[in-house]
């Protein structure tokens, strides 16, 4: 999907979220910001964008959703309202095979009328319907020869007349022949503006026609401006839909079909280049993930997850500060931190480290390990959670049967705490800073995200 500048500019949002440590006032009033700066840039209803923010900033402090994070609430916030103001339904065309199901394309001047007529033949032809196009347009002489050009590169059957000046004779003249297709775009003529002249055109063809659905068509750089005409066209001609082109070309694609949303009338298609094959159905869930950077908001809960795990770090600090790290602890902590990536993070919230320089081997446990020595601490007391120094030989072994974890791994995972808790409590000695090392290492951890994860 082409998200343009809009795209870009979400991904900033994003950013910032993912990069932050903590879900607050500042973080939740930045946020905002930016997202009124997008859509205002994107053109957008002021009034819609605050109630928006509005919202957010109302929520993200406050709500709360079992399983999920602060950062994950923040996230589904923003998505759903986004979701929310584009329509949550994506359209969904009904055609029948063999029932000559009519579509009358309207609009004004080069709004892309005959361009999306040429899009949406092919893109139906290539799904197995039988597609005709008929030209209507009898006002601009070239318009005829364009639909023919497109249809021939589309491979599409045409109906045309060069000579005949009335819309109303081309269409008894052809219509008959419209009984062996499934699908007929019909494309009409447009004027500068929404005159009387043309709505009566539209209004006589539409009765003689009667056709199964009557879309609008409009660019994409008119912005909200696709609200006023979407609901005068509606006002007359009764539209059921709207394609939107040219959504490739301006910021302002997001405004356009923000405020159909808002005239009830139904994105259809979406116009992403000037290609034949540059179309797309509009889907409002999966555009917003899109621009959210993300598949699905599966996917996006995945992402704010990868990011930190915020709880587990307070945990961790408190838990230090009492002096209680237990083995538990530590395996999250190996967990949280191959998952993250940037170690700066967690060393800012542990009292006296600044800038840390962690032993190498410390995060190369794998997977499989981490899981082993969790069935182990499981099987153990809580006593000696907290404190594994206890641990006796024969207390070892008994573990290691009651678990299924070999005592060599057991014992393995007792030195990696004895070094992480010697290491924690330690702190950090300035002097000992080795920066590059740290870049290194946060580096190294980059490339632990899982795929699909970018920023
Ligand atoms: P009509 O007067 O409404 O029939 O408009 P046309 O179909 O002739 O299109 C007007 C212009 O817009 C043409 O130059 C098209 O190539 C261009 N156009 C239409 N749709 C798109 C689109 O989705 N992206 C881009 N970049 N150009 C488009
Ligand atoms: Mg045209």
């Amino acid at each position: 999907m082409v998200l343009g500048n809009l795209g870009k500019s979400f991904g900033n949002v994003l950013k910032k979220i993912a990069n932050a440590i903590f879900v607050d006032k500042k973080l939740v009033n930045e946020i905002t910001k930016e997202i009124q700066k997008v859509l205002l840039e994107s053109d957008v209803d002021i009034n819609l964008i605050f109630s928006l923010t509005e919202e957010i900033k109302k929520k993200a402090l406050d709500e709360k959703i079992p399983g999920l994070e602060k950062k994950e609430i923040l996230l589904k916030l923003i998505h759903d309202r986004l979701v929310e103001i584009l329509g949550k339904e994506k359209f969904e065309l009904k055609i029948s095979k063999g029932k000559a199901h009519k579509i009358m394309f309207i609009g004004l001047y080069g709004s892309g009328k005959t361009t999306s007529i040429g899009k949406m033949a092919l893109y139906y032809s290539k799904r197995g319907y039988k597609t005709a196009v008929i030209g209507l347009d009898v006002h601009r002489p070239a318009a005829s020869e364009q639909l023919k050009q497109l249809s021939q590169k589309g491979k599409i059957s045409y109906f045309i007349d060069v000579t005949e000046k009335e819309p109303e004779k081309i269409w008894k003249k052809y219509e008959k022949e419209f009984k062996k297709f499934d699908l007929i775009l019909i494309d009409t003529a447009g004027r500068d503006a929404l005159n009387k002249n043309l709505i009566n055109e539209l209004w006589f063809l539409k009765k003689l026609i009667n056709p199964d659905n009557v879309v609008l068509v409009m660019p994409a750089d008119i912005g909200q401006t696709a609200k006023k005409q979407a609901s005068e066209f509606k006002k007359v001609l009764n539209i059921d839909g709207v394609i939107i082109t040219r959504m490739d070309g301006t910021a302002k694609g997001g405004g356009a079909l923000i405020s159909c949303h808002e005239t009830n009338a139904k994105v259809y298609f979406i116009g992403v280049g000037e290609k034949l094959q540059d179309i797309e159905e509009f889907n409002p869930t999966s555009f917003v993930s899109q621009l959210l950077g993300m598949g699905d908001l599966n996917v996006l809960i995945e992402k704010a997850r990868t990011s930190l795990d915020e709880k587990q770090l307070k945990k961790t600090k408190k838990r230090l500060e009492e002096g209680r790290f237990t083995l538990e602890d530590m395996c999250s902590q190996i967990k949280n931190m191959q998952k993250i990536g940037p170690l700066g993070k967690i060393a800012q919230l542990i009292p006296g480290m600044g800038k840390i320089k962690l032993p190498e081997n410390l995060l190369s446990v794998q997977e499989g390990k981490l899981k082993r020595w969790k069935h182990a601490i499981n099987s153990m007391t809580l006593e000696e959670k907290e404190n594994p120094s206890i641990l006796s030989t024969p207390r070892i072994s008994r573990i290691s049967k009651g678990s299924n974890v070999p005592t060599n791994e057991i014992r393995e995972m007792l030195k990696q705490y004895k070094m992480i808790k010697e290491f924690l409590g330690k702190g950090l000695d300035p002097s000992k800073m080795d920066e590059k090392q740290m870049m290194k290492l946060a580096k190294k951890f980059k490339g632990k995200i899982p795929k699909g994860f970018k920023f």
